[in-house]
């Protein structure tokens, strides 16, 4: 019999050192069954059956939580998509203020409504660009912590993400095998924009490839020419 997602994020969140209470686990079950749902009409992930949510989307944003050093007040997960891995931290620690970014308004809509349905309060949902964000003067150095996954090579990702963080932040990036050489490519792209690569942690999720998370720590203010305009970080990446 296999384990029922349930018990299995449960269980695995538990090896992690993370607890997780009945309230909690009805707020992921909720979730689930919006995303299954509304991704019957709205191309929102590729991920359908519920297991695969649980393991792929769930686990795999809970486990940045082991990496966030001292707990973060403050969270900007950039191009978010359905709401990873921003939404399953928020559900970890409500206590969390949280940014969701995306640029596509039909990504937006969802998070808005699923978090109606799950009652977060203190999260904000923006339909812009990631460098946007990072170009306002209300939004520079403030932010703890900064995620994003799935949504640009590293060297692009800590030009979006170091200008948002403030000092002694963490941005985390959950990668595939392929983390450990964009963690050397972009050697030079983190230094410029005042990060320092803290390390890449290896992750086990059940009955996934190997997967591992990238994470910089903000070491030194962010030099104002960043981030760069719209498109450019992506088009000629640092
Ligand atoms: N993080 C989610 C979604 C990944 S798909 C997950 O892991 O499941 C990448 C998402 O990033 C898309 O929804 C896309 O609209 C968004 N995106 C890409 N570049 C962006 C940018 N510069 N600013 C804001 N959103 C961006």
């Amino acid at each position: 019999m296999p384990v029922p997602p349930e018990q299995l994020l449960r269980a695995t969140a538990h090896s992690w050192g993370l607890q997780l209470d009945e309230r909690q686990l009805a707020q992921f079950a909720i979730y689930a069954e919006a995303l299954v749902a509304w991704n019957a009409h709205t191309n929102l992930t590729t991920v359908t059956s519920r297991e695969a949510v649980y393991v792929r989307h769930f686990l795999d944003s809970l486990s940045l939580a082991r990496f966030w050093g001292d707990p973060p007040a403050t969270l900007a997960d950039l191009g978010s998509g359905a709401g990873f891995p921003g939404l399953p931290l928020k559900i970890l620690r409500p206590e969390l203020a949280l940014t969701l970014v995306d640029s596509v308004g039909k990504k937006t809509a969802f998070l808005r409504h699923v978090v109606a349905l799950l009652e977060l309060d203190a999260v904000r949902i923006v339909t812009g660009r990631a460098e946007e964000l990072g170009r306002n003067p209300y939004e520079r150095e403030r932010y703890d912590l900064v995620t994003a996954r799935a949504v640009a090579d590293l060297r692009v990702l800590v030009e979006y993400g170091l200008p948002l963080l403030r000092l002694g932040g963490r941005l985390l990036a959950p990668k595939g095998a392929a983390a450990y050489e964009e963690a050397t490519a972009a050697a030079r792209a983190i230094a410029l924009l005042g990060g320092e690569l803290l390390g890449v942690e290896p992750v086990d999720l059940p009955g996934l490839d190997s997967r591992a998370i990238v994470v910089v720590r903000k070491v030194a203010p962010t030099d104002p020419r960043y981030p760069r305009a719209v498109g450019l970080p992506a088009r000629r990446p640092l």
